[in-house]
């Protein structure tokens, strides 16, 4: 038997907060430096920049010292 291709099947990412999966024509991308993450929504999105933005101020702390 010849397995057949589901070829309507939305392709899937998996949100980078809070890993829930939607569906690549719903997400909110970022182009980081070489890679692009996904998010299902703003608050996401949001969430991740706060985060980045302190690890960034954290390694800056980190140098000085
Ligand atoms: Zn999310």
């Amino acid at each position: 038997m010849i397995e057949q291709k589901k070829l309507f099947e939305p392709e899937k990412v998996a949100c980078e907060v809070c890993l829930k999966e939607i569906p690549i024509s719903e997400a909110k991308n970022v182009k980081a430096t070489d890679y692009i993450m996904y998010y299902c929504g703003l608050d996401c999105y949001d969430k991740w920049k706060k985060q980045e933005e302190q690890e960034e101020q954290e390694e800056q702390e980190e140098k000085s010292d």
